[in-house]
This record gives structure tokens, C-alpha cells and sequence, in this order.
């Protein structure tokens, strides 16, 4: 499962990524995130979704590779308010990468989108020494609440239900913008957003870490 294995290749990195924003206070807030895009067929549709749920905003760890080929899908988000956020150029799995070829490809994606506040490793695979060296520059954010959406033996309604039975104030929420999980996508987020209106829950964009942003290290 891909879930329970990111939980295992970053035990002792507590410190260097972030999987639940810690809530203080009364408001629950909850933090929707949207990997793999931008996405020609799905994208423009989470866009208008989170627009009709009362301009709900999310961040979209896009892949360079992608955001390259749709510039027009990129100021969508921005001008709606999203934030866009690193997944790579290529969608490498860090863990077999090796340590210059794993930088390197951060550092092309982030001259596709423009400098960035976070990065999510893909398939949340990230060996220790390149958390490490990625933290000092930026904020490594995983997830508390996976959808599922990536698997295509579940319903969308089994993605809304484990959803709901994940969800807790600072949770971070994993969907992907792509082909592959638009049937499931499809249902759940409409669903969720229901959910989480009725619930008392305010869709926020994660917090950046600004002591990251003056970071110019190099990385390669
Ligand atoms: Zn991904």
C-alpha cells in the first residue's frame, strides 16, 4: 500500500515534512490537495468544482512535465486563487533516483511554475538524505487523508466514505488530477465538499513556511 510504505521512508523525518497541520483555535480547517496535473480533461473540472463550493482554494502539486504543455491551465489556477506547488518534473520516485538526478528535477519544475513554497515527493517516496538536503529550502508536504482515487478497483463512493472516516481538523486530503482518477475523482469531490460544508469545515491553503523562501542553497 502506498500509504502505510510513505509512512515507513520517513519515519525519523518528522521534523522535515509535514503530513496534518497542527489546528489551533476554533475554526476546523482542512487542506485539499491535487497531484499529478495539470490536466487538459480534468483540471478546468476540480477548478470549477471548487468554484461552485463557494471558491473553495487547494493546492495543485503539478508535474513539470505537464504544466509545461498547459501554460493556459496554470493561469487558470492562479487567477482562481490556487496555489501551485512542485511534483517534480518527471515524476521520479526518489527512491530510485540517485541524489543529483532527484535535485535537479525539483529544481526544473520549479523553473516551469515559478518559485514554490512546497513539494510533494511522488508516490511519496523520499529516501532521508534527500529529505534532508529539500528541507532547507522547502516545506515537504505529505498527507494525513488519502482518497484512493488512484485505484481503480474502488468506487468513488468508497473514496468519498473512507474520506469522511479520515478527515479530522488539520488534515491534509490527497486527490489526484488525472485521467486515471476522474471516475473516482469525479464523485468524491463533489461529495466531500458537501461533507465538509455541512461538518463545519473550511477548505484553507496550507501555510507556507517563509523562513524556506530565503534559502538559496544550492542543490546541485
Ligand atoms: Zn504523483
Amino acid at each position: 500500500m502506498q500509504f502505510s510504505q510513505t509512512h515507513l521512508s520517513v519515519t525519523g523525518l518528522k521534523k522535515s515534512v509535514l503530513c496534518r497541520v497542527s489546528s489551533k483555535g476554533k475554526q476546523k480547517k482542512v487542506y485539499l490537495t491535487f497531484n499529478d496535473g495539470p490536466n487538459q480533461q480534468i483540471t478546468p473540472w476540480v477548478a470549477e468544482k471548487l468554484k461552485e463550493a463557494g471558491g473553495v482554494k487547494a493546492t495543485f502539486f503539478c508535474v513539470g512535465e505537464n504544466a509545461e504543455k498547459h501554460p493556459e491551465l496554470l493561469n487558470l489556477l492562479k487567477e482562481e486563487g490556487h496555489e501551485l506547488a512542485n511534483h517534480s518534473q518527471g515524476h521520479e520516485s526518489g527512491w530510485a533516483t540517485s541524489q543529483k538526478s532527484y535535485f535537479r528535477s525539483f529544481l526544473e519544475c520549479e523553473n516551469t511554475l515559478g518559485k514554490t513554497s512546497h513539494f510533494r515527493p511522488p508516490y511519496g517516496r523520499i529516501t532521508r538524505n534527500q529529505a534532508k538536503a529539500l528541507a532547507t529550502r522547502t516545506q515537504i508536504v505529505l498527507w494525513d487523508v488519502e482518497s484512493g482515487d488512484y485505484d481503480t478497483s474502488r468506487s468513488g463512493k468508497q473514496c468519498f466514505h473512507s474520506l469522511i472516516n479520515q478527515t479530522q481538523p488539520g488534515s491534509i486530503v490527497q486527490f489526484r488530477d488525472s485521467e486515471r482518477s476522474a471516475p473516482r475523482l469525479i464523485y468524491a469531490l463533489p461529495e466531500y465538499l458537501k461533507w465538509l460544508k455541512e461538518n463545519g469545515y473550511t477548505p484553507s491553503l496550507i501555510p507556507k513556511d517563509t523562513s524556506k523562501n530565503n534559502n538559496q542553497k544550492n542543490l546541485v
